[in-house]
């Protein structure tokens, strides 16, 4: 296993195979520095890396503790750091000669990354959502025609999130030899899980130059959301070594841990087998794979990536979770304090420095992952003060 007791390649054996292929050519490319370079041009020319860090100067006076900085990953082009790592693997599809790309959304932040990356390299892309989140995602299902994605609605079973997965490998297993499965975040069977840390590892590395070189030194803390987890391991990648710098990962507690309306996997899953990796899942008491719940879509998910499981088994990162009423205050503090509008995602991370920073001494210096924009949240958050906004 790659992460201790966690990660490996546990699918059937006809998709073993086209998995097994990835693994090869991503070994291969990843020390190819043809390969590695084009990457880089990708992340600076179109995704407009590297991205900001920002000393958030009013929050850190008014919280009156630790110093703040944003790690922008909002500022990218499509608003979060997901860019990122689709590039990376859409260029690698490119490589093996692949002509499709495919992916499962829930909410359709995803399907609308992968469609981008479809468009820049002339792919095809087909993305498989459940019916339900199709209807509850009109706005983004249109956005991925637009870039040139066909949307394929999901009719069996809850039509969510879990049967658009089983839906996108069905069909990936029956057109291997043209098809690429592109994975959101830093989960699945292996190599998806260390592929997409690598790809999301840029993240940490411009942190650390950008840190010594505002500051002079590296950051006491990084805290980033938890979802997949690949934001967060990309923010993380780059401290692992240096012992000094806490790292802290922050869950959806939805309505609260004491309720079933949560996706805190590492805080309350256990050890088991989902979408291809053993790593931490929520479970029934019947073994059954519990129905999550975050406000969040983007940290709405059962399983978390395997790395994630391990780096708490071995104490290096500290996981913790906000609920969906302390991502809504940070959401509205961090909009009007700084006039960033950020992801509710985000805002989980953001609940977290606020809960902390205070009780630090000013010399303190913590990062946030800023992982993605808000605007996409904004009529959500309305609604749910009660606002009715007319289109
Ligand atoms: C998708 C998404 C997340 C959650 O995914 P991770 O793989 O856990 O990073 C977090 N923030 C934003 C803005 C997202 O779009």
């Amino acid at each position: 296993m790659e992460f201790g007791k966690f990660g490996g390649q546990f699918v059937p054996d006809h998709i073993l195979k086209a998995v097994k292929e990835v693994e090869e050519a991503y070994n291969t490319y990843k020390q190819d520095p043809e390969f590695l370079h084009e990457f880089k041009t990708l992340l600076h020319e179109y995704a407009g890396r590297p991205s900001l860090l920002y000393y958030a100067k009013n929050m850190t006076e008014d919280l009156g503790g630790a110093k703040i900085y944003f790690k922008r990953e909002d500022l990218n082009h499509t608003g979060a750091h997901k860019i990122n790592n689709v590039l990376g693997q859409a260029l690698l599809a490119k490589k093996m000669g692949k002509k499709k790309l495919i992916a499962e959304t829930g909410a359709g932040q995803h399907g609308v990354a992968t469609a981008t990356a479809a468009a820049l390299f002339g792919m095809e892309c087909e993305i498989h959502m459940g019916a339900v989140d199709c209807e509850k995602q009109a706005l983004n299902v249109y956005r991925m025609e637009l870039l040139g994605a066909k949307v394929v609605p999901v009719q069996f079973g809850l039509r969510t999130l879990k049967e658009a997965v089983d839906s996108a490998l069905m069909t990936w297993s029956q057109e291997l030899d043209t098809t690429f499965y592109l994975i959101g975040s830093a989960v699945g069977p292996h190599p998806y899980p260390v592929m997409v840390k690598d790809f999301q590892s840029v993240i940490s590395r411009e942190i650390k130059a950008q840190m010594l070189e505002k500051e002079g030194r590296l950051p006491d803390m990084v805290i980033a959301c938890v979802g997949g987890g690949s934001n967060a391991i990309g923010a993380f990648a780059d401290f692992l070594d240096d012992k000094d710098v806490k790292l802290v990962g922050v869950e959806a507690a939805g309505r609260g841990l004491n309720t079933k309306d949560h996706a805190a996997t590492m805080m309350l899953g256990q050890t088991g087998v989902i979408h291809g990796m053993n790593t931490k899942v929520l479970l029934e008491p019947d073994g059954e794979i519990s129905p999550v719940y975050s406000i969040s879509a983007g940290l709405d998910y059962p399983g978390v990536g395997p790395e994630h499981a391990y780096l708490e088994e071995i104490g290096r990162v500290e996981y913790t979770s906000a609920t969906d009423l302390e991502a809504i205050e940070a959401f509205e503090y961090l909009s009007k304090k700084e006039g960033i509008i950020p992801a509710i995602e985000s805002s989980h991370a953001i609940a977290e420095v606020m809960k902390r920073a205070k009780t630090l001494p000013k010399e303190t210096i913590i990062v946030v992952n800023l992982s993605g924009r808000g605007d996409k949240d904004v009529k959500q958050i309305a609604k749910y003060q009660g606002k009715t906004l007319i289109d």
